[in-house]
């Protein structure tokens, strides 16, 4: 996916916690921590299961692992605000191409917003490294991306992108990571909505998690498909449509539950399947429209 060299970014809607400086010498914030974490994941293996968390990406990833506190955030990097200024930048950079979905999909739901006579407002994402606290408990690499309703953050570590390449075999090209971007900000639209405040925990493959992700699948697509009006991005080639769905496919639910345990276990399922994420992405794509999400009536 590649930007207009000469749309101006905002990078003021993210906030770079990414390390920072301690006594004079660069520490990345929550180093050790994440390295705990990796070992716990590890060490848990196949027994992952449970209720997730509202707003992660996949099943595996919704398992907030027992951290208690987080490491303190650090001041805010100015980095990205000098860094990432145009769409040339966005097309350089991968710090600077995430503020670039994230501006676009947020100017896509301003706009939506706008025309229903309603007003979205503007979410901001936080760049961490390794761990650090959030509104829902410990963020961390490993438990991916999300959105906080508690404090209205979307939450990544960039280095999930590697994890979705060497954990989920995902091809986790640009487009993946503007369907990461754009799903978590379908979660944030739900929140806005009221729809998150009903719940997301009840778990099964026709239950209210699945039917809230695939939602938020089907938001993402939707701003896909509107992407090039918002301005900051060229059209969608097949192989970059092809690497969203391939993301997708890649966090699906029995997906991941045959690779982690062996067996696919559907009344577990929290995000649905490969096949169901694919196909809700592409309504929204396909349609361009969220009159097209309702995924919380009939079958899905
Ligand atoms: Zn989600």
């Amino acid at each position: 996916m590649t930007f207009n060299d000469n749309v101006k970014l905002d990078p003021s809607q993210v906030e770079d916690v990414r390390g920072r400086r301690v006594g004079g010498r660069g520490v990345a914030a929550g180093s050790g921590l994440g390295l705990v974490v990796v070992l716990v994941v590890l060490l848990l293996g196949g027994n992952l299961g449970g209720a997730g968390t509202a707003g992660d990406l996949g099943s595996l990833l919704d398992q907030t692992v027992g951290l208690g506190a987080g490491t303190d955030v650090g001041p805010e990097s100015t980095l990205l605000a000098s860094e990432c200024q145009t769409g040339a930048d966005a097309n350089a950079r991968e710090d600077c191409r995430i503020v670039g979905y994230v501006n676009s999909v947020q100017a896509y739901w301003i706009g939506e917003f706008a025309a229903a006579g309603e007003r979205y407002e503007p979410a901001r994402t936080r760049f961490f490294s390794g761990a650090m606290s959030s509104g829902c408990g410990s963020a961390t690499t490993e438990v991916g991306p999300f959105y906080c309703p508690n404090d209205g953050y979307v939450y990544i570590d960039l280095g999930f992108f590697d994890e979705l390449r060497t954990r989920f075999g995902a091809q986790a090209g640009p487009f993946a990571q503007a369907y990461v971007i754009a799903h978590e900000y379908g979660h944030h639209v739900q929140d806005l909505l009221g729809i998150l405040d009903a719940g997301t925990s009840q778990a099964g493959a026709e239950g209210r998690s699945v039917r809230t992700e695939l939602q938020a699948d089907c938001l993402a697509g939707v701003w896909a498909g509107n992407a090039v009006g918002t301005g900051y991005l060229l059209p969608l080639t097949d192989a970059q449509i092809a690497d969203g769905l391939d993301a997708a496919a890649a966090v699906g639910d029995d997906r991941i539950q045959q690779q982690i345990q062996g067996r696919v276990s559907p009344e577990s399922w929290t995000h649905g399947s490969s096949a169901q994420r694919q196909r809700w992405f592409t309504t929204g794509y396909e349609t361009g429209t969220s009159d097209r999400c309702d995924t919380f009536s009939g079958g899905i």
